[in-house]
C-alpha cells in the first residue's frame, strides 16, 4: 500500500518507520516549506496552494496527516479525490478549540468551563464571568502551549489579547489539576477499537517533557473513565486512525482538555514500550488491518530532547535508554528527538531517568521532580 502523509516531520518520519515492515512505502506533501523527514519522496508546497496535489495524490493509495492545522478546504478536496483517514471531520473539530469543546460537552465529557471572545473587552468580561485564573487560547493554531496566555486578573486581559493576536480566543477556567494524562486510541477502517494505557505528561513552559506509561496508581475505575470518553470521541467523528485525548486528573474526575487526531508525543513511549507502537497502529488501522496488542510490555518513561541534542555518544552507552533523533537543527524550544527509558519497576525507570538527563541539557531540573 501506498500511503501519502500531508507534513513531513517527526510523527511522518515515524509513521513510515513503522510502516516499512507492513510493505508499505511513503510519499510526503509538506506545505511548510521545510520539510524534516530527511528521506523518503518529499513534495514541497508552500502554504499548500495545492500546486502539487494532483502529482502527490497520483503516487498514492491513501491519505492521512501528521498535523491537524491544514486548511480545511485542502483536505476536503483530497477526500473527493482518494480516502483520507482520519477525514476531514476530525481536522475540522480538533482544528478549533470551540468546536472541540462543544463536543465535548455534547457527549457529556467533562471540560473546563469555557467562553469565546472576539476583542479584547470580551476577554475581560469572559474571565470576570469564570473568575480569574483562566487561561485564554487562540482558537486555531495553537501548540505547544503558543498563542496562550494566563490571565491571574481580569486587568490583564488587554495585554493577553494582543500577545495572543488572534481573532478569537477560548477563555477557560484554570483546572486546579493532580497530574495530565492521556488516552490514545486507533479505531480501523472495519470500527475495530483498541487503547493504550494511559501515560502521565508532565510540561514545562507548554511543552511536553517527558511521558510515563503506563502512568503510576491507575485504578482500574480511572481507565475505563478515560477509554469511555475516547470511545464516545471515536465513534462520534467515524474517526479512522490514532486519536489522543488529553486529559486533566482532579479528585472530581477526568476533566478533558483538548484531543489531536493522529499520533501523539505522549504515545512516542509505545515504540519500544508496547508490541505495536501508535505509529504501526495508526497504519494497520487506516489500512483496514487487525490492530495490534496495544499493552505496555515494561514500565517506560519517553523523555523529549528539546532545543540541544545533549550528548549522544553517553546515551548510546546506556544499555536500557533507546535515542531517536529527528534530523532537525537545533533551536530554542523545537523538539529534536527523544529517548525510551525501561525497567522493570517503576523505581528503578526513575533512577535510570534521572540519570539520562544529566546527558541531555536544561532536563535535570523537570526530571527531578519525578518521584
Ligand atoms: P499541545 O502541544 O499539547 O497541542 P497546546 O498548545 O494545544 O499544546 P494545551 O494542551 O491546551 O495547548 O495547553 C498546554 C498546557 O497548558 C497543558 O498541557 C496544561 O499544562 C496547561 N493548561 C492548558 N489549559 C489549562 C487549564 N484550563 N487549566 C490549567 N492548565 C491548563
Ligand atoms: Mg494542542
Ligand atoms: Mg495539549
Amino acid at each position: 500500500m501506498k500511503v501519502g502523509i500531508l507534513g513531513a516531520g517527526q510523527l511522518g518520519r515515524m509513521l513510515a518507520i513503522a510502516g516499512y515492515p507492513l510493505e508499505m512505502s511513503f510519499s510526503f506533501y509538506d506545505t511548510s516549506g521545510s520539510p524534516s523527514v530527511g528521506f523518503g519522496d518529499i513534495l514541497v508546497d508552500k502554504g499548500g496552494s495545492g500546486a502539487k496535489l494532483e502529482e502527490f495524490l497520483n503516487k498514492v493509495d491513501v491519505v492521512t496527516y501528521e498535523f491537524e492545522h491544514l486548511p480545511l478546504e485542502l483536505t476536503q478536496k483530497i477526500e473527493k479525490l482518494k480516502p483520507l483517514y482520519p477525514s476531514s471531520k476530525s481536522i475540522e473539530v480538533c482544528q478549533n478549540r470551540a468546536k472541540e469543546k462543544a463536543l465535548f460537552t455534547e457527549l457529556g465529557i467533562p471540560t473546563a468551563e469555557y467562553r469565546v471572545a472576539t476583542s479584547a473587552e470580551e476577554l475581560a468580561e469572559a474571565a470576570a464571568e469564570l473568575g480569574c485564573p483562566v487561561v485564554a487560547k487562540s482558537v486555531t493554531e495553537g501548540y505547544d502551549g503558543k498563542g496562550q496566555a494566563v490571565l491571574r486578573d481580569v486587568a490583564d486581559a488587554e495585554q493577553a489579547w494582543s500577545s495572543i493576536n488572534h481573532d478569537a480566543v477560548i477563555v477557560e477556567s484554570f483546572i486546579n489539576f493532580s497530574r495530565e494524562l492521556s488516552i490514545i486510541a486507533a479505531r480501523s477502517t472495519t470500527g475495530e477499537v483498541a487503547f493504550y494505557p494511559l501515560a502521565e505528561n508532565n510540561h514545562h513552559d507548554g511543552i511536553l517533557r517527558y511521558s510515563i506509561a503506563p502512568a503510576p496508581k491507575v485504578s482500574t475505575e480511572l481507565q475505563q473513565q478515560a477509554e469511555s470518553h475516547i470511545k464516545a470521541l471515536i465513534n462520534d467523528l467515524d474517526h479512522v486512525g490514532i486519536l489522543t485525548l488529553e486529559l486533566f486528573e482532579t479528585p472530581e474526575g477526568l476533566i478533558a482538555n483538548e484531543m489531536a487526531p493522529r499520533v501523539h508525543n505522549s504515545g512516542h513511549w509505545s515504540i519500544e514500550g508496547a508490541a505495536s507502537s501508535q505509529f504501526e497502529n495508526h497504519l494497520r488501522a487506516i489500512a483496514g488491518l487487525p490492530l495490534g496488542n496495544t499493552a505496555a510490555n515494561k514500565p517506560t518513561c519517553m523523555i523529549n530532547i528539546i532545543a540541544e541534542k545533549g550528548d549522544k555518544e553517553a546515551i548510546l552507552k546506556l544499555p536500557y535508554a533507546h535515542l531517536h533523533l529527528y534530523g532537525k537543527e537545533e533551536r530554542t524550544g523545537r523538539k529534536l528527538g527523544h529517548v525510551t527509558v525501561q525497567a522493570d519497576s517503576y523505581e528503578e525507570l526513575v533512577w535510570r531517568v534521572k540519570n539520562v538527563a544529566t546527558f541531555l541539557p536544561g532536563s535535570p531540573e523537570f526530571i527531578s521532580s519525578i518521584s
